[in-house]
């Protein structure tokens, strides 16, 4: 009766029978898996540098092109694997400080942004791990988005790949501050910063690469035993019914605990620990709060970035103004506290870490660049 009703609808029973699999791009896979892949198969250990090599350095779109490697194996990673770009370019705008934002729609028609940031001496680039946010920050643009999924590894590093690209491989520094908590994608993140510091993979050093979490306490610790890179945590209150209310994960890591994983987190050598204090007018910008956050971070071995909150946003906070966020850093360096004020970078396009929702109108847009 089946086969009778597939012949008559014109399906070999080969179609009916074959379930679509869904196919790994090979950028989902870790440089550990790779070699698995090539042991599998039985192959020569050096077949995985050959492809990591066509595939992060060269940076082609298809296997074809990898025309060093057999066509026997050509034809295996064909079939094993796909590895065309995971986002598509939508929109690319410039701000006035030459800070550029990425608009990338993902293959579900989600989007996600990326944001690219010059200083005399260094390119970074500020990436996005999640589709939205989980942990509602209450000053967050993110945060209001909720937590829509994780970002894949290719997705991350496709981030990276194209807009590395686009600026003349000119990035030198990557901040996990986007879209979403990293450490609530602590899988996908670990692949991702094994294949950019991996020597023969993309090659960047440990130092280069900063992730930024709100407080996720045991993630931190998993984070720091796995890989090494330098760690920003984003501080914000010093008291605990403060930060319960603007950071609500504060509740279940409360700012003790915070700073107990935080000074036991393995930073690379040479390099601090970072804590970041958004000023939120007359929210936790006063002398008492300075105070107590000196008093908390005063004899730990860190430095703090004081960032005026970003007005940008339709939130409803506002950034103190420049004399108060002058006397709040002269507080915590009374403190013998290294102290930077960090201003926001691309604001007139929405462009700061933490502005980004992608739902939001566009200020100025270029067009879409045709080589990305
Ligand atoms: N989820 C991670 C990383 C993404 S948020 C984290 O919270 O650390 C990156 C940074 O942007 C955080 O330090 C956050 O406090 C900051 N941020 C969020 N909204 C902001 C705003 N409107 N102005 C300035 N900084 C903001
Ligand atoms: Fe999420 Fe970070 Fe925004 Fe908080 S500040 S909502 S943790 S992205």
């Amino acid at each position: 009766m089946v086969f009778w009703l597939v012949s008559l609808l014109g399906l070999s029973v080969m179609e009916m029978q074959m379930p679509e699999r869904e196919i790994k791009n090979i950028k989902d896979l870790s440089p550990k898996e790779i070699e698995k892949f090539v042991s599998d198969n039985n192959l020569k250990p050096f077949r995985a540098r050959q492809i990591s090599k066509w595939v992060y350095q060269k940076g082609v779109s298809c296997f074809e092109e990898m025309s060093d490697l057999s066509k026997d194996f050509r034809d295996l990673l064909e079939l094993s694997f796909s590895m065309e770009p995971s986002l598509e370019l939508s929109q690319e705008q410039i701000s006035e400080d030459g800070t550029k934002k990425y608009l990338f729609d993902l293959s579900d028609g989600n989007q996600i942004e990326t944001v690219l940031i010059p200083e005399k001496s260094r390119k970074t680039l500020c990436v996005s791990s999640q589709v939205g946010c989980a942990l509602g920050c209450t000053f967050c643009m993110t945060g209001t988005v909720g937590k829509i999924r994780n970002l894949t590894p290719s997705e991350i590093l496709d981030q990276y790949l194209l807009v590395n690209k686009d600026n003349e491989n000119g990035i030198t520094n990557i901040v996990f501050m986007g879209m979403g908590e990293p450490l609530d994608n602590l899988d996908n993140l670990v692949r991702v910063i094994n294949v950019l510091t991996d020597p023969t993979y993309l090659g960047l050093s440990p130092k280069r690469i900063t992730v930024s979490t709100s407080g996720l306490v045991p993630k931190m610790k998993e984070l720091g035993e796995q890989v090494s890179v330098n760690l920003a945590v984003s501080l914000n209150a010093a008291r605990d019914e403060l930060r319960d209310e603007i950071m609500p994960i504060n509740k279940r890591y409360p700012i003790k605990k915070l700073i107990d994983a935080s000074v036991k987190f393995p930073v690379p050598n040479r390099k601090y620990l970072m804590f970041e204090y958004v000023l939120l007018r007359d929210v936790n910008d006063s002398d008492s709060d300075a105070h107590i956050l000196g008093r908390l971070l005063g004899g730990i071995k860190c430095k703090i970035n004081v960032i005026p909150f970003n007005e940008a946003s339709p939130l409803p906070y506002k950034s103190p103004d420049w004399e108060r966020v002058l006397k709040f850093q002269e507080i915590l360096m009374s403190y013998k506290i290294n102290v930077r004020i960090r201003k926001s970078r691309g604001s007139d396009i929405l462009g700061a870490c933490g502005q980004l929702a992608a739902k939001y109108p566009s200020i100025r847009v270029k067009e879409t660049p045709a080589h990305i």
